[in-house]
């Protein structure tokens, strides 16, 4: 049993400040998120910029524990970087800001599904495909001589020719991830984790080497699979810290990383931890600081379905020692549901786990339950089965002259079919095994707390969620015409597709941009080390995962996130370990 959290946010959230209520474990908490939930408070808040210290370590420093190499964060990347650190014979420290017992992360909410390119070419043309797309065919030629892939357009002094942007990731960093994520699901098996075959082929069709893409799933989801990194981690003696929230890196006067600065418990204990050759970055991403979500993504607010812990603080402190940023306006997401009394949003299933992922549609067959999405107006706007980790570009139109992103929020439409179909959201996330949230199987508690809005017609159904009447009953006669024409002019719906919505009573529900995280940080390099402006690796500090992840504007498939954890877990790893070990105190 555990918990659900919640959160009150502190002040006007900037940077990021709440606090969430764990999952402490009692029944009644796990009944009600919210009324009488006596749970701990762990205050996810990060204090970097309340502190007044500087990175540069004094010659006089008191460390309080070492390792060679520290990782911050325990998540799937954070967990693969200290198994193979620690294969490699380093002693090696993870630092994790959530309480033990209480720890969730975004690795073990997913839905444990992990790329895998069935061959190496195919991986990297992908990716390289992926990589170019810019929204634009007419852009011209980048400079690819070498040392100029990197920066691009800008001349920083390197003489490159300003000949077009750069593309997302760099070609010889995609050779390293098609390299690594090959060997995923053997690295997976060899440490006794099960995986099976549940699709081929990438999220664009389109794109030349999307044919090589493989996409396993973990048995049980990203709970049992961080359940098996738990214990390898725990076999190979490696100290967790747990409640030990990374605050600063601290350097010595040439910039070299030499250590982390540590805050303990929920209160203000400061413990200095000595990296003797490396630290690692895995502390995720964003999804949780409003701040950087308002200045950095394209779209705001956006909600995504994990992630409380998240609130940019290895991309906070990789700044701070000199970093470069990149993919900071990029994420992959879709849409998904948020209510205001829960702090998560939820991956919904439109149509009931038949909800087309990319070329999965023709899984579908005719006869499913049919919805539409309208934006606030009550009109359709797309395909609905517009590619689930990119969707959230289209919801992204802003609307200069009313001065509002009219397609949010989004509501999902649909009827007495898909409700009688079960769940209305995914099997993972806080729904999934965690069961931060249990919603109900018949969609029932759901209603009745006002998340599901209903309606006897269409007419109904758009005054109760605000939108002008006519309008929504005008989108859903059209469509219900398309549906019976066999044809969607409109946007072009699979024919499979083509289900109207003729069963009372409707049903809606809101959305926003979101889904599972974001993929800006650290900009890194083929090695994971993290580079400054200029393209030059700051001394000892790697990076992982969705912290800084290779991926830019559009995401390989379901399975990216999980594929380049493990892929550049290792590759940090390796290369942390392989740095000279500091010599004296360090400071
Ligand atoms: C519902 C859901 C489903 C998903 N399904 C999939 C999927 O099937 N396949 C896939 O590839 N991707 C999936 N994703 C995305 C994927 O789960 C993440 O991108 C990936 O797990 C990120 O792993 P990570 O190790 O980089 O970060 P995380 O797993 O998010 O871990 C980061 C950790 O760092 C800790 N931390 C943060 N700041 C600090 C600090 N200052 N000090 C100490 N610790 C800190 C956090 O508490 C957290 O434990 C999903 C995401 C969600 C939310």
């Amino acid at each position: 049993m555990v918990c659900p959290p919640t959160v009150t946010r502190l002040g006007d959230g900037r940077y990021g400040l709440v606090r969430i209520r764990a999952l402490a474990g009692t029944a009644a908490c796990a009944t009600d998120p919210l009324p009488g939930c006596a749970c701990p408070i762990i205050d996810l808040r990060n204090p970097l910029y309340e502190s007044k210290d500087s990175v540069l370590a004094p010659s006089d420093i008191i460390w309080h524990k070492e390792a060679d190499v520290v990782v911050i964060g325990y998540g799937m990347a954070g967990a693969v970087a200290a198994i193979t650190a620690r294969d490699c014979s380093a002693s090696v420290m993870i630092l994790e800001k959530q309480a033990a017992g209480s720890h969730w992360s975004n690795s073990s909410l997913s839905a444990g599904l992990v790329v895998r390119p069935a061959d190496i070419g195919g991986g990297i043309a992908y990716m390289k495909a992926l990589c170019e797309a810019r929204g634009s065919a007419l852009l011209p030629e980048n400079d690819t001589r070498e040392g100029c892939r990197y920066g691009g357009g800008a001349d920083r002094g390197n003489g490159c020719a300003m000949r077009g942007p750069a593309p997302w990731t760099d070609a010889e960093t995609i050779r390293v991830w098609a390299e690594y994520a090959f060997q995923n699901k053997d690295w997976i098996e060899s440490l006794g984790g099960q995986v099976r075959l549940v699709r081929r082929g990438g999220q664009h069709p389109q794109l030349p080497g999307a044919g090589s893409i493989e996409i396993w799933e973990y048995r049980g989801k990203g709970l049992p699979m961080m359940q098996l990194m738990y214990e390898q981690v725990a076999s190979r003696k490696v100290e967790v810290l747990y409640q030990t929230r990374a605050v600063r890196l601290l350097t010595d006067a040439d910039g070299k990383v030499i250590g982390v600065k540590t805050v303990v418990g929920g209160g203000q204990e400061e413990m200095n931890i000595r990296a003797g050759k490396a630290v690692i970055l895995c502390t995720g991403g964003f999804e949780d600081n409003e701040e950087m979500k308002l200045q950095y993504l394209r779209v705001y607010p956006m909600y995504f379905t994990g992630g409380l812990g998240n609130t940019g603080d290895g991309i906070a402190m990789a700044q701070e020692a000199g970093a470069d940023l990149w993919h900071m306006n990029c994420a992959s997401a879709g849409l998904s549901a948020k209510f205001p009394d829960f702090p998560l949003a939820f991956p919904v299933d439109l149509s009931a786990k038949l909800f087309a992922d990319h070329g999965a549609s023709d899984r579908r067959g005719k006869g499913g339950p049919g919805f539409i999405i309208v934006d606030k107006y009550g009109q359709r706007y797309t395909n609905e089965n517009f590619p689930s980790h990119a969707g959230w570009y289209q919801v992204a139109s802003f609307d200069a002259t009313r001065l509002e992103y009219p397609r949010v929020p989004s509501f999902f439409v649909f009827d007495q079919r898909r409700m009688g179909l079960g769940r209305l959201v995914r099997t993972f996330g806080a729904a999934g095994p965690h069961q931060l949230y249990r919603w109900s199987a018949d969609n029932a508690a759901e209603l009745k707390r006002g998340w599901i809005i209903s309606g006897e017609s269409a007419g109904e159904l758009a005054d109760r969620i605000g939108i002008p009447r006519s309008n929504l009953e005008r989108t859903v006669r059209s469509w219900n015409d398309a549906c019976a024409r066999g044809r969607d002019p409109d946007f072009g719906r699979n024919g499979s597709d083509l289900v109207p919505l003729d069963s009372p009573p409707f049903y809606a529900v809101k959305l926003f941009p979101g889904g599972a995280n974001t993929l800006g940080g650290p900009r890194r390099n083929a090695r994971a080390q993290v580079l400054n402006p200029f393209g030059e690796p700051i001394p000892r500090l790697y990076a992982a995962g969705e912290c800084g992840s290779v991926y830019g504007m559009l995401y390989p498939a379901a399975g990216g996130n999980l594929a380049e954890c493990i892929a550049f877990g290792r590759i940090a790893a390796e290369n942390a370990v392989a740095e000279a070990a500091m010599e004296g105190n360090g400071g």
